[in-house]
This record gives C-alpha cells, sequence and structure tokens, in this order.
C-alpha cells in the first residue's frame, strides 16, 4: 500500500511531536533518522517522518537535505508531503521554511501552500497573521532571544514574506471559524491572486481540525505539529485508513535490562532525578573528571554491577551554578562536548553488554546518544507524557525501546513511568 503521508522535520525532536501526533490520531507511525542509506527493512506504516537537522544550517544546505529526503519519500509514493518546523517558527530572513517550502511546492506541483505553526495545546496560536505564545506576541517571548533565530517580529506574513520571493497571503480567522469549506474559498482566491503562500489563522484544536479538512487535496503541507491534527481523518474520509484506535500505537515487547542517561540541566529534569533516585541507584558524573579522560570506565563498571536488580540512572544534570562553575573552567561547548561524548561512549558500552531499555533526557543528549547507537529510525507507540512518546528502534542493530524527551518535558516520575509505558 502507497503511503499515506510522507513529512519532513527540520530537527529532531520536532519530527518526534511530529510523529507523536500522527499515532494519536490513529496512523501508525514511523520517525526515520535522516534520510535512509542502502534498504531499510520497513512494517507497512501509514505516515513516515524524516527527522533533519537542518533548521539552522545555511538555506542551500537545507533545500538540498529536504529534497533528497523528499525523493526518498516519493521512492514510497507518499500521497501528501507534510514540512513540520517549530510551533514559533524558528527561522532567520535567510531560511529556512521559505527556501526549504518553495523547493518542495515546486517538486511536487504545489499551487499554494499553507504555512500554519500554531498548537493551541502548547499555548501556540494565530491571529490576524500574528503568532502568539500563550498571551504574548512571539517578539515578546524568550523567542526574541534565541541564540540562533531570534524571533522579534510577530507577522508571520512579513517574516516569511522575508523568505520567500513569492507572494505570502492570509486566511484571517473570520473564514478559519466558518470551517473548512471557508477555508477552502480563501485559499482558492489567493492561488487566483498570484499567492503561492497562506498563513491560516488558528486559535483553537477545532480550527486545527478545519484547516486539515481543508487542505486534504494539497500535495503539500507546512507547519507544526498541530496542523497534523487534522490529517488523518482526511485519509479516513477518503477510505485509505481505517480505524485503528490503540493498534496504531502498538509496539513489539522488548525485554531486557534499562538504563535511564541525563544530560539536560533542566528543572523539570532536576526534579525527575531526585524523584528516581529514591527508588533505585543513581550516579553523576562531573565534567571536570571527563575533560580529563576519567570515570566513564568506572561508572560504566558500576552500572553493570547493578543492572541486573534494576533499571539505574546516569546523570551528568546539574543546576545552574554548578553549570556555570563548570563552563567557566572548560567553555559552554567543551563542557557540553565532553558529558555528550561520555552520554555516547556508555550507551553503547552498555547496550553492547545487553542494556535493551533506555531513558534518554536532554534534546542533544538524546541526538548524541541515537548518534552513537547508529539507530535509522524508531516505530512510534503511546504517548508517556505529552509531547513524549515510547518508541522501538527499527532497522540494522539490536532492537532498543527508547523514551527520549527534551529536558522540560514530563512529570517528575517520568523515569520509571517512562519504563513502565515502554513495552
Ligand atoms: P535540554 O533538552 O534540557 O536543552 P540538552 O541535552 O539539549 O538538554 O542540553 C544540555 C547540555 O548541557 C548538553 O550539551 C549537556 O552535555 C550539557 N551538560 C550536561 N550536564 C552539564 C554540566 N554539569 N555542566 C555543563 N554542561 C552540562
Amino acid at each position: 500500500m502507497p503511503l499515506l503521508l510522507g513529512a519532513i522535520a527540520d530537527d529532531f525532536t520536532g519530527a518526534t511531536d511530529l510523529c507523536n501526533m500522527l499515532v494519536r490520531n490513529g496512523m501508525r507511525t514511523v520517525q526515520l533518522i535522516g534520510v535512509p542509506r542502502g534498504d531499510l527493512e520497513l512494517d507497512e506504516v501509514d505516515a513516515i517522518t524524516i527527522a533533519l537537522k537542518s533548521r539552522t544550517v545555511p538555506a542551500k544546505e537545507a533545500v538540498a537535505l529536504s529534497l533528497e529526503a523528499l525523493e526518498w519519500l516519493q521512492r514510497q509514493r507518499a500521497r501528501q508531503v507534510f514540512f513540520k518546523y517549530c510551533s514559533t517558527f524558528d527561522s532567520t530572513p535567510e531560511g529556512n521554511i521559505g527556501p526549504v517550502g518553495d523547493a518542495l511546492a515546486d517538486r511536487v506541483d504545489a499551487a499554494i501552500a499553507i504555512a500554519c505553526p500554531a498548537f493551541p495545546e502548547t499555548g501556540r496560536t494565530i491571529y490576524m497573521g500574528h503568532l502568539f505564545v500563550g498571551d504574548r506576541l512571539l517578539s515578546e517571548t524568550h523567542m526574541a532571544h534565541h541564540p540562533l533565530t531570534p524571533m522579534t517580529d510577530p507577522d508571520l506574513v512579513r517574516v516569511l514574506g522575508r523568505q520567500t520571493p513569492r507572494k505570502v497571503g492570509l486566511v484571517a480567522w473570520p473564514s478559519v471559524r466558518r470551517g473548512a469549506a471557508f477555508i477552502r474559498d480563501r485559499l482558492t482566491a489567493l492561488r487566483h491572486e498570484g499567492f503561492r503562500w497562506a498563513i491560516v489563522d488558528c486559535l483553537e484544536d477545532a480550527d486545527l481540525l478545519a484547516i486539515g479538512e481543508a487542505v486534504a487535496d494539497h500535495p503539500l503541507v507546512t507547519g507544526g505539529s498541530g496542523v497534523a491534527m487534522g490529517l488523518p481523518a482526511n485519509f479516513r474520509r477518503q477510505g485509505l485508513l481505517p480505524e485503528r484506535g490503540a493498534e496504531a500505537a502498538a509496539l513489539p515487547p522488548v525485554p531486557g535490562p534499562a538504563l535511564v542517561l541525563a544530560g539536560s540541566c533542566s528543572a523539570a529534569t532536576l526534579g525527575q532525578i531526585e524523584a528516581f533516585r529514591e527508588h533505585r541507584p543513581a550516579r553523576r558524573l562531573d565534567p571536570l573528571a571527563l575533560a580529563k579522560g576519567e570515570e566513564v570506565r568506572e561508572v560504566i563498571a558500576w552500572a553493570r554491577e547493578h543492572l541486573p536488580t534494576g533499571p539505574v540512572l546516569i546523570y551528568a544534570s546539574a543546576p545552574p551554578e554548578e553549570v556555570r562553575r563548570v563552563q567557566e573552567r572548560l567553555g559552554r561547548d567543551r563542557a557540553g562536548a565532553v558529558v555528550e561524548e561520555a552520554m555516547a561512549a556508555i550507551a553503547r558500552e552498555l547496550v553492547a553488554s545487553g542494556v535493551r531499555r533506555l531513558v534518554v533526557a536532554g534534546g542533544e543528549t538524546s541526538g548524541a546518544v541515537v548518534k552513537a547507537l547508529a539507530i535509522e529510525g524508531l516505530a512510534i507507540g503511546p504517548q508517556i507524557d505529552p509531547g513524549v512518546p515510547a518508541t522501538v528502534t527499527i532497522g540494522r542493530g539490536p532492537r532498543l525501546a527508547l523514551a527520549l524527551k527534551s529536558g522540560n518535558f514530563g512529570r517528575r516520575d517520568f523515569f520509571l513511568r517512562a519504563l513502565e509505558a515502554m513495552p
């Protein structure tokens, strides 16, 4: 059966977020880490998301990577293509949302593409083309000071307009609130006026569903994971997607010893570490010792000793003043790098000696672990906490159950609960 939805995400955790949304709405979904090389054995799925690292690379590179991903998805005969970016529209005047979207639109012959980063569940709404985070305009949030993609203009028509030579229009809320048919009419009118892009307003989940329905026959849809909420229903209406219920999130069982690795220093992760320590052994890594080439062997030996009796935690996470002290000694990049290298080596060694279930806290830390384990893809299972699904690896190498969470996600008891929720 051809693939229903082929998605390209501009970063790793964004891809997971999208997959989680699709699974929750009844599509069996797989996340691939980069464009697959060689032949990859895939079970039949409804949606595939290729996770790229293209958000902040030069626009030309982002376009090339995205087109390569598109070609692979087209070979799987994807019926609709989705370009996923962040719900805060993270980008610069040079790109990469505009250039990548234009290139994809040309390849799939899209007359017009919507751009809708809204995700009301997480406070991201769009009104008259202006993006809000909670009750603030985007430009009045921490995103104005982002080190790589500062967002100082909340008007998405203008923001996207700087990234593309094509005309960017708006489907404003008075049309959106009247439902799919009105949105479709407005998109048709914009297309006739020569617009190739349309920012679409959205205040609540009902809007997402209407927008999704309105773009059922668009070859390309772009947005945050929110707007993907309405897409599975299109395929069901067309008789292409059966009602799967919980089966969409079914994962094969993965027995074996369990390890938790934490490299995030977020408040949420620090609390989760405290909670875990009350139940099971935990060991902290000292970045200064790691920088001297010490500690990794010793910690691996310690973990091997405790793993037979249950999960163990290895963490580098520390409160802000401690992180600052380490960064003053090592520099910020080197501090991050020694910790990530240590986590990578620990994951590799302990998987080699039998660990099969892993929880990883931290976006960069997860990226380092996934790379070290040469993971090609993940089948996405049930949601553990908002935005974080249980997953099982696919492709070469031993089958692993993984829960990868970016720093601030998850409730206090996340680590043990994740291990229970994993197959
Ligand atoms: P988050 O998702 O919370 O941003 P990340 O894993 O993306 O977490 O980023 C945390 C960064 O902090 C990583 O590069 C990690 O290696 C680094 N780090 C972890 N512990 C320490 C520490 N004690 N001192 C300095 N840097 C650290």
